[in-house]
């Protein structure tokens, strides 16, 4: 009849380069996977692809992508309104170490140190990141940095010395973006840090 015959060949063929497709194609979409990956952020791709780095390199960081993919993903504009502008207005509490007009100073919510006190800019001003920073901010980054060392000295870290850290970024590990000095003491810490 009119009917297309599908003989012992017409299956075998079907067996045989099917699943050779479908890897053909699969590898295609990691390639190009690969290739916008590497194109995105060179320098992750050739993290993610260096052997010794191994699945817990990789891992590392985690925490501070996600947030920073987030923010991408949200349009990761300098307006979007953060946890710290929450805590600015009062609408999320914090343990409030030390304020002006300016500035607020609040004890970490996940302390890394005995005393671990961040100070934000109450207006951030466009300074989500420090490398936003413009000649304009000039006042405002060195008023923050002044506050760092009063919050110091209230919280008696000026004997025994104390750290002041701006995390920036992916590398960084920065996850909350509005500009925040992190004020630590109360313990010896190490150097280089992690
Ligand atoms: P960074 O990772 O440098 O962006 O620092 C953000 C810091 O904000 C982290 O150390 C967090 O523990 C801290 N943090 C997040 N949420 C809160 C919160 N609600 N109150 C106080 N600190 C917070």
């Amino acid at each position: 009849g009119l009917e297309p015959r599908r003989g012992a060949r017409g299956d075998a063929r079907a067996g045989i380069h099917m699943p050779a497709i479908k890897l053909l194609q699969c590898l295609v979409g990691i390639m190009l996977a690969a290739g916008a990956a590497r194109a995105w952020r060179p320098h992750l791709a050739r993290r993610t692809l260096n052997p010794r780095a191994g699945i817990f390199g990789a891992a590392q960081g985690l925490p501070a992508r996600i947030a920073a993919w987030r923010r991408m993903a949200s349009g990761g504009g300098d307006d979007e309104i953060t946890l710290f502008d929450k805590i600015v207005k009062g609408e999320i509490p914090a343990d409030i170490v030390y304020q002006d007009d300016v500035a607020l100073a609040f004890r970490d919510i996940a302390p890394q140190a005995p005393t671990h006190v961040l100070v934000i800019p109450k207006d951030r001003d466009g300074l989500s990141q420090l490398h936003k920073a413009e000649e304009r901010h000039k006042a405002l980054l060195g008023h923050l940095m002044y506050v760092a060392q009063e919050v110091a000295k209230q919280e008696e870290l000026a004997d025994s010395g104390f750290r002041v850290v701006v995390n920036d970024g992916i590398h960084g590990q920065q996850s909350v973006f509005h500009l925040h000095l992190h004020v630590l003491g109360g313990r010896q810490l190490s150097w280089p840090p992690g």
